[in-house]
């Protein structure tokens, strides 16, 4: 897909701003807080109606103001659609060629985006609750249905743990009452792990494909689920969901004892390994960068794999910080098939030839 313009109002430093003719590579030039990231971070939330830098909306809306309206046109396989949302504090409305869609899960997906920012090394570096917001978001913009049984499995969980919380030790009175959230838990959470673990098996193939370009055929990356129950490689449903009854009801006493749901998809991870050593703790600074990179890259293939397009590509401050053949590499690799947007301080920090015909824009205190 392609987006062909950009416009908003009132979105973080941007008062007023309509962009027009992006070409398939667009360079963002500017000092430092002059807006690059703000340009970048708007396709996102026109894609995922979330931001990738916070979870607060208030956020994105200038100071001062009360709503921030975003929109633009995408070119997608079957013809150009207009995307546009407008966030205030009263929440989110998303329309689609001027149509308002009823469900935000509607609208997420109609533009497919990756981005790759710094923060992205948390994927590897960080805490397990990073990486499962980050199959979260990927899962979620292509498949929609993921979105609402995360929802539904995230309201069971803070019942049942207000629940477990405030009947705390009173074994007897809990045990019925369990069973019930227990079945509404399993049933969400079953749907959540299955797709996570098939996503993570996509992933793998061409992460590791990716990496070993990359590295030069140098390193292995390898990628698995780290459930809370049972084994990863199970993608049985059935066997799954009784899995984690079993699971649950293991888990009965220490649950009360503790007050909180102890298994279940939203204590689940992910492990990455190089030449079969554990990136999180092994891992150098270039490895764990290169295996944030490798997964991001891997999710493009796995887009298109999935839609029958190609997203687009948001490198934020990231170019520069890899040597020329690298720079080069990743040019070459996704220049004729995706759009991408790349932001910079200046033009001289790229250091490949490859960019010669890119579009660029100076971005000035949000203009
Ligand atoms: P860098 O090169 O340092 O990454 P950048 O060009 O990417 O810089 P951005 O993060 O896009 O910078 O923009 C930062 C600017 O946006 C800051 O000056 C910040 O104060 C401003 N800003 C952020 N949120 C808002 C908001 N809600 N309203 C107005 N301005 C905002
Ligand atoms: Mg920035």
């Amino acid at each position: 897909m392609f987006v062909k313009n950009l416009q908003l109002q009132h979105y973080r430093n941007y008062k007023e701003l309509r962009l027009e003719s992006f070409g398939h590579v667009n360079l963002m030039i500017g000092r430092n807080a002059q807006g690059k990231t703000n340009l970048l971070e708007a396709m996102f939330v026109l894609a995922l109606t979330k931001s990738h830098r916070t979870s607060k909306d208030k956020e994105l809306i200038s100071f001062q103001e009360q709503t921030a309206y975003l929109g633009a046109e995408v070119d997608k396989k079957y013809g150009t659609i207009q995307l546009e949302l407008r966030l205030s504090s009263q929440g989110k409305k998303a329309k689609i060629n001027g149509l308002e869609q009823r469900k935000l899960s509607d609208f997420i997906g109609a533009l497919n985006v990756v981005m790759f920012a710094p923060e992205d090394l948390e994927i590897v570096k960080g805490t397990p609750g990073i990486r499962r917001r980050f199959l979260d978001m990927e899962i979620g913009q292509v498949t929609p249905s993921y979105l609402y049984h995360l929802q539904q499995y995230q309201k069971v969980l803070i019942q049942r743990n207000n629940m477990l919380k405030q009947s705390y030790g009173k074994v007897s009175e809990l045990g019925l009452m369990l069973d019930i959230w227990n079945e509404q838990l399993a049933e969400h959470g079953v749907k959540i792990i299955k797709k996570r673990k098939q996503f993570i098996r996509k992933l793998q193939k061409w992460a590791s494909d990716i990496h070993h370009g990359i590295t030069n055929g140098l390193e292995r990356l390898e990628l698995s689920y780290l459930p809370s129950f049972g084994d990863a490689e199970e993608e049985d449903e059935a066997v799954l969901l009784q899995q984690f009854m079993i699971k649950l009801s293991q888990m009965k006493d220490q649950e009360i004892r503790r007050g909180m749901t102890l298994s279940g998809p939203h204590r689940d991870d992910i492990t990455f390994y190089i030449n079969g050593k554990e990136a999180q703790t092994y891992g150098s600074q270039g490895q764990q960068r290169t295996t944030a990179l490798s997964l991001k890259l891997a999710e493009i293939e796995l887009i298109h794999e999935e839609i029958g397009e190609y997203p687009v590509l948001l490198l934020d401050d990231v170019l520069s910080e890899l040597d020329p053949y690298r720079q080069t590499q990743l040019i070459e690799t996704f220049q004729s098939k995706v759009q991408t947007f790349i932001t910079a301080t200046g033009v001289e920090t790229l250091q490949t030839n490859k960019l010669k015909d890119a579009s660029i824009f100076h971005v000035q205190e949000g203009q």
